[in-house]
Order: C-alpha cells, then structure tokens, then sequence
C-alpha cells in the first residue's frame, strides 16, 4: 500500500493547494470571506474558479458538478463537462467564478414539501467555501448548498450551515461572560461512527427485497445467527480486509480520515469510524463515505447494505454522532477542564445540553425518524425511542452535590461552589460503560446513537446545534444581566440541573422498567415516525427555529410532509415487493414442491411403504399456503387504501396500522414455509446464505 501521506488529501483542492496555487491576495481574501460567510467578491471567484480548473485538470477531471444534499437524504450531482466552443471548430476547457459560486441545477424532481411552484421549479445551488472541492472519477465536486430562488432551504446543508452559525453566536456570548475574548468563532465538531453489512453480489441479486427495499421482507432466521458472537471484533476475513483496505485509500483520497475498521456483532456487519472535524464537513464526509462504501464493495463482488435493519433478528445498524463544540483557538469546550474557572464554563455547557436534550427530546427523536429506523428504535433493540442521558457516576454525582448544595465526596469539600472548586478527576472509561443509552457523555464529547445507518447525519446535528444555542441564549440573557456573576451562575446551574434531572438515566435502557419509569418522569417514547411527526410543528419547535434563523414556519411544514410522504412510500413499496414476491416466487415454489412430492408419495406408496408423514408434510404445505394466499388478500386490499388517501398525515398513520401487520402475518406465513420446504425448490437464497456469504 501507498504511504497514507501520499495520498490523504491528493484528490482534495485543500488549503495547501490554494496557498500554493492562488495569488496570495486571492488566499487571503477567500480566507477572509470563509471565516466572515460573507458573499464572494466575483473576481476573487475568478481567479479561484481559474486555479481550481486547472489543478483539476491536472487531476484527470473534465466535468465538474455542483454537489448537493437534497431532502431525500443522499447527495445529487449533474455533472457538465469544461468544454466550451471555441475560435475554428475548436474547444477550450473553461471555468468561470459565476459557474463556481451558483449553479442552477434542473432540479424540479426533488422534494420541495411545496416550497418551490413549477415557474421557479429550478432553485439554484450556492458553494459551501468551508468543505474543499474534490475531484473524483473524471470530476471535480463543488459542495454547496441548494436554495429556492425566495431563499428557502430545499436540502439539509443549508439549515445544517445556519445551525452552525446560531450555536457559534450563543456560544461566544457565553464565553465573552467568562473573558474569554480571544476566540472568535465556536464550531460544532462531529465523528460519526458508520456500522453496515456486506453481502455477496450474487447472494443479493436473487433477492428482490434487497433490491427495492434495501431489507429483507422475507426469510427464516438461520440455524447460526449473533449468538456466538464470535463476529464482534473478530478477524477480519481476507475479502473484507481487501475491500477495507481500498475503502480506506479512496476516502483517503478525498480527505475522509478514515480511521477505525472492524466486525461488528453480527455476522457479515461492519463499522467505520472516521477522525471527528468540523460538522458540515463531517457530514459532506459522511455522505461520500456512504456513496464510497456501496462503490467499493461493487468493485470486490459485494453489496453494502446501508439499511437500518436488513435482516430480522440480527442487529441493525446505526450511527453514533460524537459531538461536541470548539472554539477557533482549539478548546474543546466540553473538556472538563483542570482549573475552578474552567471547570464553571464547562459545568455551564455542560448544563446547556442537559437542558437542550430534555427540553428537545421530540427533535432530536423526530431528527433519526424513518421507516427503516422505526424497527430499531421502536424494537427491541438499541437503543431505545426513549431520548435520555448517561453522564456515568461522577459527573452524575457532582451534580447532585451541586443540586443539593452538599459536598461533593464526603468530608473534604465544603458546598461545591461552581467556579471555586476543582472537579473531581473525570476516569474517562467511567462514562462510557453504558453502551445502551441513546445520548452517552464519553468524556469530552457527547455520543448520540440513535441514528440509523442509512441517514443523513444533517438533521440530528441541525437538531442538536439548535436546541443548544437556544440553552446558551436562556444562560447568555440570565448572566449578562446579572450584578454578581459567580453568584448568578451558581443560582443557574442549580436551578436548570433540577429542572432537567429526568432526563439524565444512568441505567440500562433496554429494561422494560426503564419504559414505565421513563413514563413517570414524563419523557416521551414516541416509537414510530408517524407518532414523532405530530410533535414537529409544536409551537415551541417553530419558535425555536425561528428565532435561531434555521427554518421558517414554511420550511418546516415542508420538511414535515416530506418525511411523513417518503415513510408512506416505503411502505408502499415494500408491501408491494411482499405481493410480488409471495405470489411469484414462493407460493409457486411451494406449490411445484408439494406437488412433486405428491407424485413421490404415489410412488412410494406403491412400494407398498408407509406415507402418512410424508402426506401430513404436503396437508402442512397446503394449510399454511391458503393462509399466505388469504394474507395476500388482505395485504392488497391494505395497500389500495393507503393509496387512496392524499393527506400526509392520514395516509402515514394508515400505513403504519395497516400494512406494517398485514406484512408480518404474511411473512410469518411465508417463513414458516421456507423452513419445511427443500432448498432447492425454495430457490430464493435464505438468512444462512447471505449473512454467511462472505468468506
Ligand atoms: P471509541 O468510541 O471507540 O472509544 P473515541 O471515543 O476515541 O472512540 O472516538 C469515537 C469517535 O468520536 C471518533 O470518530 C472520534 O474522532 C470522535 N471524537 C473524538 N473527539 C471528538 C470531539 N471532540 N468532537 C467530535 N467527535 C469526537
Ligand atoms: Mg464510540
């Protein structure tokens, strides 16, 4: 393998190219702008779009495409090559500013929740200056964000973006309070861990469930599932580690920083974990590491599977976002730190999440709802819907001492007076014992897990950056109005940690305890999307993102449709694909397989021999095949329902009641038959087949 330093970072218009490749008035000035967000001044977008070409050029590219991140989730690009006419038939490779800085992709199929009428249908992509271009295969990619042309957000980078910028204004004002006047500007950071499975190629193009839906509708569990858990950390099989190796090289390229690979707990599941960065960043990073996943197995014979539960009974995936926030100057800011002073600041911060959480456990629950996450955190499985907080003994005992007043650890502190004592020392492994809960302190950084494997990591941090610039701007207005701030911030921290215990959890959240006392304390469990979705436009959520200039009302109402519209059409389809495939593929096999072994039983019974067993198999057959077809029945008439109704909201909540039992009963009907009939007559590969495939 090439050295990592030869390569991380080649494919990547980065700082070092634009130091070295633009006049240095150009660098400094787009510098100036980056750290202002102020528009680009066009002919300082010349010059760069200029220098930009050619280096990508030089790196093979002869198209390039505004890269955005519509409403559905994943990343859309339309790419148009340099080419322009030139003098004598000929042609020139060009590049200008104005096609660098705003793009007008004929974007009318995406979503729009409405927000766009068919006259204004093409809106218009804006270049995120923060996230460096790249090229890839033959192009280079210009991240951007994508507006109507009335200035509403169409896709998830933009109010991703103005979170940013709502959590950096609060947070400077907080920090101002403590002296702080050298940083000045505050920035999300976030790692996500990606988990996903990889199947054999050949496996999954004889599954048509896979391939609309991206699950299995269908299958019996296989003798041998996660039992062992013998896979967990396991050594990595020679394919794997092949493709791993190349995975790793490609995302080097781009400027991933890749950094952890392993085996997961279940068989043929995996995990990538990259080095944490800025948020947008993480998140445009996040999405290639997705595209690059899917690409790379393809080139080694295998099929990433990205949903949230591909296989029933065996782990889902997920992704756990760490996150925490930074100034410019390199502190993290939820460092406990080793001074009083510093330990007040991060206790204050720290109190800021504890009451962003609580007070938006519907966001950040709504934030990771989708149908295919729905049969993770609505199962039984981790973690739970329930949005609480681990923050592990210590820091859960300095807060009751601050709470009551008390001492901390017995006899030698007096009150623990926030911004007079040290904080106890923090042993880091101490917070991250509890893998089950959905929002883990892990040190310095907090750990949210409830989102699914397939998602876009934008709306959780949009959600989370939000809720806590609006904690900071309650604490901001508190203290910088107060006479005695010391006294005043020890008043504040007492008050809000008592106001928000409930949702601090130290336990085990897969306990069926933990849902009744979760009740108790009045948290939300909302364990489906549609239940999530009816909390979104509560007045407190439009006013807190109103406030905060992330969404309007309007795009809000958009973004609510659209998850609610997008749940019901994967229903749909995978409803669909059950029809199909249980009236095409399986009760016809069935059907062919009891009839011949009716043929074999008239034969042996010629013989003379006992068939009563064999008979009973073929009644069995039978029976439970005219309850498939009855389920079937009753499956379409559910699907033709859905289908008539046109509110959003109905039609979701229908599809939930309706299809989601109608598809179980049928695929127990179905799975029951597939454990009795022969291998080769089934002719679908099984659970066995595809999670074992890998060798
Ligand atoms: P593990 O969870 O395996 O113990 P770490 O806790 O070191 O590993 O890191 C897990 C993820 O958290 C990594 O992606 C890492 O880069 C990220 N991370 C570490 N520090 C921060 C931070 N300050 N902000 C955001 N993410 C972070
Ligand atoms: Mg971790």
């Amino acid at each position: 393998m090439t050295s990592v330093n030869s390569i991380f970072g080649s494919m990547v218009f980065g700082d070092d190219v634009m130091k070295e490749r633009l006049p240095k008035e150009t660098y400094v000035a787009l510098q100036q702008t980056i750290k202002s967000g102020a528009a680009l001044d066009i002919s300082i977008a010349n010059v760069v779009a200029s220098a930009m070409k050619e280096w990508a050029i030089g790196k093979g590219a002869t198209h390039y495409t505004h890269w955005f991140q519509p409403m559905t989730g994943i990343t859309a690009e339309k790419h148009d090559s340099f080419i322009a006419p030139a003098e004598g038939g000929k042609a020139i490779m060009e590049f200008s500013g104005k096609t660098l800085v705003k793009g007008e992709p004929d974007a009318s199929s995406f979503p729009s929740g409405g927000l766009r009428a068919t006259f204004e249908a093409r809106g218009y992509t804006a270049w995120d200056p923060t996230s460096y271009a790249f090229v890839k295969d033959g192009c280079l990619y210009i991240p951007t964000a994508f507006c109507s042309y009335g200035g509403q957000a169409l896709d998830k980078k933009t109010p991703l973006l103005r979170s940013m910028e709502a959590i950096n204004r609060q947070a400077l004002r907080v920090l101002r309070l403590f002296g702080n006047t050298e940083a000045q500007a505050v920035r999300t950071t976030v790692g996500p861990e990606q988990e996903y499975f990889l199947i054999d190629k050949a496996m999954y193009d004889r599954r048509r469930d896979l391939i609309y839906t991206g699950r299995t509708l269908f299958g019996a569990r296989a003798p041998k599932g996660q039992e062992m858990e013998d896979h967990y950390f396991g050594a990595i099989k020679p394919r794997v580690k092949a493709f791993m190796q190349e995975l790793d090289e490609e995302l080097w390229k781009v400027g991933v920083l890749a950094k952890t690979e392993h085996n997961e707990v279940a068989p043929a599941q995996h995990e990538l974990a990259p080095i944490f960065t800025t948020t947008n960043i993480a998140c445009d990073h996040n999405q290639l590491t997705m595209e690059l996943l899917k690409n790379v197995a393809a080139r080694h014979g295998m099929v990433c599977l990205l949903h949230e539960k591909p296989f029933d009974g065996v782990n889902g995936s997920g992704k756990h976002n760490n996150w925490s926030i930074s100034t410019d100057t390199g502190v993290n800011l939820l460092e406990p730190g080793d001074t009083p002073a510093d330990n007040a600041q991060f206790l204050l911060f720290l109190t800021a999440v504890i009451k962003a959480v609580d007070e938006y456990q519907d966001l950040l629950r709504i934030s990771v709802a989708s149908a295919g996450n729905d049969h993770r955190l609505g199962a039984n499985e981790a973690p739970p819907a329930i949005v609480s907080m681990f923050l592990g003994d210590e820091l859960d005992g300095v807060l009751t001492a601050i709470e009551k007043g008390a001492a901390y650890d017995g006899t030698k502190r007096g009150s623990l007076a926030i911004g007079a004592d040290v904080l106890p020392k923090l042993p880091k492994d101490s917070t991250d014992r509890n893998r089950t809960s959905p929002f883990a302190f892990t040190g310095n950084k907090f750990e949210f897990r409830m989102l699914g494997s397939s998602e876009s990591i934008a709306c959780a941090n949009i959600m989370l950056n939000t809720a806590v610039a609006e904690a900071l701007s309650c604490f901001a207005d508190e203290l910088e109005g107060a006479k005695d701030f010391s006294v005043a911030l020890n008043k504040l921290i007492r008050r809000e940690i008592s106001a928000h215990r409930r949702i601090i959890f130290n336990g085990n959240g897969y306990n069926d305890e933990w849902v009744a006392e979760a009740e108790r304390r009045g948290l939300l469990n909302l364990r489906t999307t549609p239940d999530c979705l009816t909390h979104y436009m509560d007045p407190k959520n439009v006013r807190l993102f109103e406030k905060h200039g992330v969404f309007t009302e309007q795009e809000m109402a958009a973004r609510h449709d659209i998850i609610l519209e997008n749940y019901s059409k994967t229903l749909l389809i995978e409803a669909r694909t059950m029809v199909d495939m249980a009236t095409r593929d399986y009760l016809p096999a069935v059907t062919a397989y009891a009839g011949k072994l009716a043929a074999d039983v008239n034969a042996i019974m010629a013989l003379g021999v006992n068939v009563e067993d064999k008979k009973a198999l073929i009644a069995r057959l039978c029976e439970l095949s005219s309850l498939a077809y009855a389920d079937l029945d009753v499956l379409s008439a559910a699907i033709s329902r859905v289908e008539a109704i046109s509110d959003v909201t109905e039609r979701a909540f229908i599809a939930k009641d309706a299809l989601l039992p109608a598809m179980q009963t049928l695929r127990s009907h179905i799975d029951s038959l597939e454990v009795i009939t022969s291998r080769e007559a089934w002719g679908v590969p099984g659970y066995g087949d595809m999670l074992f495939s890998v060798r």
